[in-house]
Parts: C-alpha cells; sequence; structure tokens
C-alpha cells in the first residue's frame, strides 16, 4: 500500500516529559524484545490536533503480552493481562492509561457481529480501524522513532475536518462505528466525508443498527452524553442522518428538543451550584432526548437506551405526567403546598428535566423554588412524638401529620417545637369538633 511517512519528533518533544521519556522507554523496551513497537489511534489523532489525550495505545509486531510485561517492569503501575485477546493495559496512574495490543487483522463473519482476530503486522492492525484520523502509527524504536506511517490518507483528512471510513463496508461490518463517526464529527467539528456518509446512511437503510444489541447501542450513547461540550451537535447530527429514527420508528426527536439540550449543560451547572446536590446528569439528558417520544413509544425507546428497569419505570411516571405537571404550574399563583405535593414524587433528574423542557416561565420559577427551598422540608416529628403527647394511634395521625407537614411547608412553623405545639392544638382543635 501506498505509504506517506513524516518525522514526528519534534512533536512527540513537545509531550510532557514524562509521556515522551515513556515513549522512549516503550521503543527501548520493543528494540530489546526484537519488536516493532509504534503508539496507534486516539493518541497519535490527537498529538496532531494538539490536544492532550492520556489512553496511549500500542501496538507491536511480535507478542504484545511479552511486551506489555516487560514495558510494566521497566515503568511500573498496575498491569493487567487478557491473554485470549493478546493485550494487557498498564494504568500507570489515574489518569494515564497503556493499552497494548499485538498487532491483528480482524475479520467479521457477519455484518454487526464481534471480529474474529488473527495475528498480523501494523498495516493489517491499522486497516481494521474506523476513520482514516485513527489510523496513523508512529513507530518507537530507536532507529525510526518518530516515523509516521500514514496508509490512508489521516493526515489529509485532518487537515481537512473529515471523518472517512477505509472503506465502503466499514458500516456495515460494526454499526457501532455510525455513532463513533456522530460522536468524532461532533467533538472535533469535522464533517462525514461525502462518501462515507453515503455509506453510513446505507448501512441506517439495511437497518444494520437494529442488528446491534441494546448493550452495544448504549455504550455507544452513553459515550456521546459523557462528550457533554458536543453533545448538542452530536444530537444534531444523529436527527440530520435520521439514527434515532432507524434505532425505532416512534424515537421522534425535533428542533424543540436539541434547543432545549443547547442549555441543559448549564442549567445544571446552575443548580448545582446554587445547591449542592448529586442528580445523575446522564438521566436527565436522556430525559431530554427522549421528550418528544409519544407515549405509546417511549418504554420501547427507554429499554434501548436504559438497562435499569427501575430507572425505566421512574423515567416513565415522571414523563407522562409532564403534561399535567406543566398544566397546573400555568397559573400565576400557585401555593407553596400544591408546588409541594405535585413535585414531590419525582426525582430531582426529573424535576431538572421539567425545568429544562418547559418554556413557561411560571413553570421553570415554581420548579426552580421548589428545588431551591421546598425539596427539603421534612417533618422532624413522628408517630411516636405523638403518642408522647398522650394521643391514641389510628387514622388521625396521617391526618394530623399532614397538616403539621402542610403547616411547614407553608412557612407557619418552622422547628421542632413548632411541630409539637401545632400537632398538639390540632389535636384539641379534632377533639372538639372531629368532623372540622
Ligand atoms: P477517544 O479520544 O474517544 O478515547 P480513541 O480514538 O482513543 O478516542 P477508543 O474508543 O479508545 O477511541 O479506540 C481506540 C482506537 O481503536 C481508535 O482510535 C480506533 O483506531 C480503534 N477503534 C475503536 N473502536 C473501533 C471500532 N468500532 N471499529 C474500528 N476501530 C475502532
Amino acid at each position: 500500500p501506498d505509504v506517506e511517512t513524516f518525522n514526528c519528533r519534534q512533536a512527540l518533544e513537545q509531550l510532557s516529559s514524562n509521556i515522551f521519556e515513556l515513549l522512549r522507554t516503550a521503543g527501548t523496551v520493543g528494540d530489546e524484545l526484537n519488536q516493532n513497537v509504534y503508539v496507534v489511534g486516539g493518541f497519535v489523532r490527537d498529538l496532531m490536533l494538539k490536544t492532550d489525550n492520556w489512553d496511549i495505545d500500542f501496538v507491536t509486531e511480535g507478542d504484545g503480552i511479552v511486551f506489555a510485561k516487560a514495558l510494566h517492569q521497566a515503568v511500573g503501575g498496575k498491569l493487567t493481562v487478557h491473554p485470549q485477546f493478546e493485550t494487557a493495559v498498564i494504568r500507570l496512574s489515574s489518569h494515564i492509561t497503556l493499552d497494548v495490543v499485538t498487532a491483528r487483522r480482524e475479520y467479521y463473519e457477519y455484518p454487526a457481529a464481534l471480529p474474529k482476530v488473527e495475528k498480523s503486522n501494523i498495516w493489517s492492525d491499522l486497516f481494521r480501524r474506523d476513520f482514516t484520523i485513527n489510523c496513523m502509527a508512529i513507530c518507537l524504536n530507536q532507529s525510526s522513532f518518530g516515523d509516521m506511517s500514514d496508509y490512508f490518507g489521516g493526515m489529509k483528512d485532518l487537515q481537512n475536518k473529515s471523518i472517512r471510513v477505509l472503506y465502503n463496508l466499514s458500516f456495515i461490518e460494526d454499526p457501532t462505528r455510525i455513532f463513533r463517526a456522530i460522536r468524532f464529527a461532533a467533538r472535533l467539528g469535522f464533517h462525514l466525508e461525502v462518501s462515507t456518509r453515503q455509506f453510513l446512511q446505507q448501512a441506517l437503510q439495511n437497518d444494520m443498527i437494529r442488528r446491534l444489541s441494546h448493550d452495544r447501542i448504549r455504550e455507544e450513547f452513553l459515550h456521546m452524553i459523557r462528550e457533554q461540550e458536543s453533545f448538542h451537535h452530536s444530537m444534531t447530527l444523529m436527527k440530520e442522518l435520521g439514527v434515532f429514527q432507524a434505532l425505532h420508528s416512534g424515537f421522534i426527536v425535533q428542533s424543540h428538543t436539541l434547543e432545549r439540550l443547547k442549555g441543559i449543560r448549564f442549567a445544571m451547572e446552575g443548580f448545582r451550584q446554587l445547591s449542592p446536590s448529586s442528580f445523575n446528569q446522564t438521566v436527565v439528558m436522556l430525559m431530554q432526548i427522549m421528550s418528544e417520544v409519544p407515549p405509546a413509544y417511549l418504554e420501547e425507546v427507554c429499554q434501548i437506551l436504559v438497562a435499569n428497569q427501575t430507572l425505566i419505570q421512574q423515567m416513565m411516571k415522571s414523563m407522562n405526567q409532564r403534561d399535567t405537571i406543566y398544566h397546573i404550574l400555568k397559573e400565576d399563583e400557585v401555593d407553596r403546598f400544591t408546588i409541594y405535593q405535585l413535585l414531590r414524587p419525582h426525582t430531582e433528574e426529573a424535576l431538572m428535566f421539567f425545568y429544562n423542557d418547559s418554556d413557561d416561565p411560571y413553570i421553570r420559577h415554581y420548579i426552580a423554588f421548589y428545588l431551591l427551598k421546598l425539596r427539603h422540608i421534612q417533618l422532624t416529628i413522628s408517630g411516636n412524638d405523638l403518642k408522647s403527647l398522650g394521643i391514641n394511634p389510628g387514622p388521625i395521625y396521617r391526618r394530623i401529620l399532614d397538616n403539621v407537614l402542610k403547616a411547614k411547608v407553608l412557612g407557619t412553623i418552622y422547628d421542632h417545637d413548632g411541630e409539637l405545639k401545632y400537632a398538639e392544638n390540632l389535636y384539641n382543635r379534632l377533639k372538639e369538633a372531629p368532623h372540622a
């Protein structure tokens, strides 16, 4: 194959000195074992883009596990080997991970299958990869330290800001690449090269995406959500390319949703700063992305994106009650207790979703008010306190406690003593007029 070569030594020297030394050491270890060692994939792409990447992927022409063990001896960290895949991982620190694979060829027995693997050379190892920008390798052995092999035009595509597959069946063989293409395009601000876009759309038309297990779809989707800065962009591309519809015909995403996704991070960040809380941002984003799915399809779409069944039921309950909630909160005077009762059954994630999803200033105001002011209100007294007041247990307990809570939410009382006094007074009044 035609190969463009560049020397990248200078770019490598710009890296922090510990990473540079690590690469030098990897090359020396390769020399000692008589193996060619390359750094490949995302690390090389990001090196060229001058972006930090602490996940370093090594490919060895030779036994990767032997290499990983020797490298581990030299650099330390925690080594994990996967003999069945001929791969190993060295975790050097909380943010630096070294992945080692033995150069291999992959082939697919049928579309969307997991690939079969056999030992090979660097070219084949690069050819099994997804996009040209992820297919460049830099040699680390001392005699050719820094020599880059670019067999597929990755450098040119980086310059043209282009995501390009290596061959036309790429998306058919592995439809997860559809998500990856979108994620990289969104993250890097690149475009899908014209034929790549066509191949991607052909794969969608052939329903390839439905051959993926929900687990694999979910994993890709979560990857996109985690890349929060480009999430709005990746969802826009998903819509533009028809990926949602390909996942499920009821997975409707319209411009309202995309518009709402734009501000979601800031809304969540704002609440976090005002009131320390530990809500799960991913859940909020998932609810927003599914916000226009018709109720009849909601469960099926949830099943694709979410594994946890309890969470699915919770999300659906809130999403199905959304219109009722909006209807009640649209008014300009809703009392505190109504807000409290209406919103209390919902998780913080659902409330963040309602807040972000609604256009109505009253609704937003009430939800924010609940989240910041009302959410934490709880009774400090219980049935035992009522017993100590000499009240005989019975249905009256519920009635008294509900009323005390209401008074507390409305701001009439605010502490333990206030609650006790209020309960006692109420009990005395009820004794006199039990049906009042
Ligand atoms: P990131 O910055 O998101 O970590 P990355 O390029 O390092 O990006 P990984 O998912 O860690 O992405 O994958 C490492 C390398 O493995 C990629 O650069 C790519 O070459 C290859 N790769 C990963 N997934 C696939 C896939 N589904 N098909 C082909 N090649 C893949």
